[in-house]
């Protein structure tokens, strides 16, 4: 968790207490996809609403195409890894995603299907959180090359809260066979 010291007008009063301030900054590591029309117009849409309706997007891997997952009979995806420092909670955080899918046209009718965008929490911080709408870490992060893989790309050496391994050392052990590409 990041602490930012801010002063009030640039003035640096002699009374400590009165012009420092202390926000809590959290850090979340997002998984996009997309394997609907315009997927890489989506994938930067996303990023430019996050900055909006969430915060700093401060990390983003390169662009990985990634064959179709749990309904095979659809295009390939494409896939990207971010980090966004954010104020928002984590059940915030989640409504805004929620909000930017609606936004760009993501329709949910059937599990699996194809999307326009798809916006997945991987981490936030190191917190466990498991409620009936968010569970976090994502609860099949460490089954998926897909998302593995752009992850390690921007954060290799982040500790997975329950598992207790690096994403690098999951990503060498994950089996899942999808063909991930680079772009
Ligand atoms: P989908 O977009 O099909 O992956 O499913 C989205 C739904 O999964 C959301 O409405 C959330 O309530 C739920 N969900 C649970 N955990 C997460 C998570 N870590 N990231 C994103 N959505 C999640």
């Amino acid at each position: 968790m990041y602490i930012y010291k801010e002063y009030y007008n640039g003035l640096l009063p002699n009374k400590p207490d009165s012009f420092l301030l202390l926000h809590f900054m959290n850090k979340a590591y997002l998984l996009l996809g997309s394997n609907l029309g315009d997927r890489k117009k989506y994938l930067s849409d996303a990023v430019t609403l996050l900055e909006i309706h969430a915060g700093k997007i401060t990390l983003k891997s390169m662009l990985y195409n990634t064959a179709p997952w749990g309904v095979t009979d659809q295009d390939d995806f494409l896939n990207q890894a971010v980090c966004v420092e954010t104020k928002l909670s984590a059940q915030q955080l989640l409504e805004n995603i929620l909000y930017i899918e609606e936004k760009l046209g993501r329709i949910r009718i059937q599990k699996w299907e194809a999307r326009t965008i798809d916006i997945d929490i991987l981490f936030f911080n190191s917190d466990i959180i498991s409620t009936d709408n968010l569970t976090v870490p994502h609860p099949f992060l460490h089954q998926r090359r897909f998302a593995l893989l752009p992850l390690s790309e921007i954060e290799g050496n982040f500790i997975h809260p329950v598992l207790k391994k690096s994403v690098k050392i999951l990503l060498a052990d994950c089996d899942q066979n999808l063909v991930v590409d680079l772009v």
